[in-house]
């Protein structure tokens, strides 16, 4: 048999996709066609991502699973006609993408960069800054992503907390569940990172009154999603000095409009949504082991659950 995966990302994916794929499938012994049109009732594998002009999945009757190139489900996993079971990337490449991102912007935190490269003005200040065993960071999330990095960051030796929806454990991170716990974490954090997915429960999920739980001078880094903060507390609070300085790389607008207060403001980096990306040889690997497990019927992996959202 045949098998028929329809691509629906557009050009851009196609092009960058279409070869790897093509060898995963091949390396994997599968006889299949990767195509961009198909009669909907022939197709067994969707290949998605958002922005696809695929809205309506009712018409796809036999397809097993739609498999999605992106991390971050939020545009797909509400579309009332996706009946088949959603699948979402997690892919080595990315997750070691953001583990640089994260690990890079918590230690120039740490460091205290910006003051060298910013004030070089003559003055000799012999301060160093303390170790990481001294500097106590948290990780809102502890899923593929938020879990590799609260990892990484306790390998360097900082004092990690870690949150996230139901009660975890990883080694080296002290872990907290719940909202008592995330008073806890958010009260003694010097550094937050949050690395959550959007849904209806993390939505503003840093707000005014989270935001002053945070000792004063905390930083922030936000490669998750735009949507888990109240943009216009955090601005407040970075306005007070409460929060020393925020590392943005997602917003509730991307292209963040070039009129938006972050781009101007002081204590504000903005990186153009690039902590880390799926990466197509390593996606395309994950993609056809999700087809092999699903021919040989066993569960996919990365499922997302519909009920809460991720
Ligand atoms: P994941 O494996 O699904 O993990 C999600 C984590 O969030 C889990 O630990 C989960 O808790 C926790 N969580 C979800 N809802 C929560 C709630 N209401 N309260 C507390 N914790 C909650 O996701 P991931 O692969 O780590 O990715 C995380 C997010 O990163 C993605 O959804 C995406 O938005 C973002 N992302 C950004 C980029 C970028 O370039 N900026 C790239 C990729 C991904 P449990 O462990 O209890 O389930």
């Amino acid at each position: 048999m045949t098998l028929t995966i329809l691509f629906a990302p557009g050009d851009a994916l196609w092009n960058n996709y279409r070869a790897p794929l093509i060898d995963a499938l091949d390396a994997a012994g599968l006889n299949a066609v990767l195509t961009r049109e198909a009669d909907p009732e022939t197709v067994d594998y969707i290949v998605y991502a958002p922005g696809s002009a695929l809205t309506d999945f009712s018409p796809f009757t036999r397809c097993c699973a739609v498999l999605n190139l992106w991390a971050g489900v939020e545009r797909i996993v509400g579309n009332p006609t996706l009946h088949q079971p959603l699948c979402r990337m997690v892919d080595p490449a990315l997750t070691q993408g953001m583990v640089e991102y994260v690990t890079g912007h918590v230690l120039r935190y740490h460091l205290g960069l910006d003051d060298h490269i910013t004030r070089q003005d003559g003055v000799w200040r012999p301060e160093a800054p303390p170790l990481a065993s001294q500097r106590q960071v948290a990780m809102l999330g502890l899923g593929a992503l938020g879990q590799t990095c609260a990892r990484a960051l306790a390998g360097l030796g900082f004092a990690v907390d870690g949150w996230a929806r139901t009660a975890r454990t990883v080694p080296g991170v002290t872990c907290h569940a719940g909202p008592e716990g995330l008073q806890n974490v958010l009260s003694r954090a010097e550094i937050v990172v949050t690395l959550l997915p959007r849904t209806p429960g993390t939505e503003n999920l840093l707000d005014a009154d989270r935001l002053s739980l945070l000792p004063r001078g905390a930083r922030l880094i936000n490669p998750g999603r735009g949507h888990l903060i109240d943009d216009d507390a955090l601005l407040a609070v970075l306005d007070s000095g409460q929060v020393a300085h925020a590392t943005l790389d997602v917003f509730r607008m991307e292209p963040l409009p070039a009129e938006h207060p972050f781009w101007a403001h002081p204590r504000v980096t903005v990186t153009p949504h690039i902590a880390a990306e799926t990466r197509p040889h390593s996606a395309a690997q994950v993609i056809v082991d999700n087809i092999v497990r699903g021919q040989a019927g066993q569960p996919f992996v990365h499922r997302v659950d519909p009920a809460t959202g991720y």
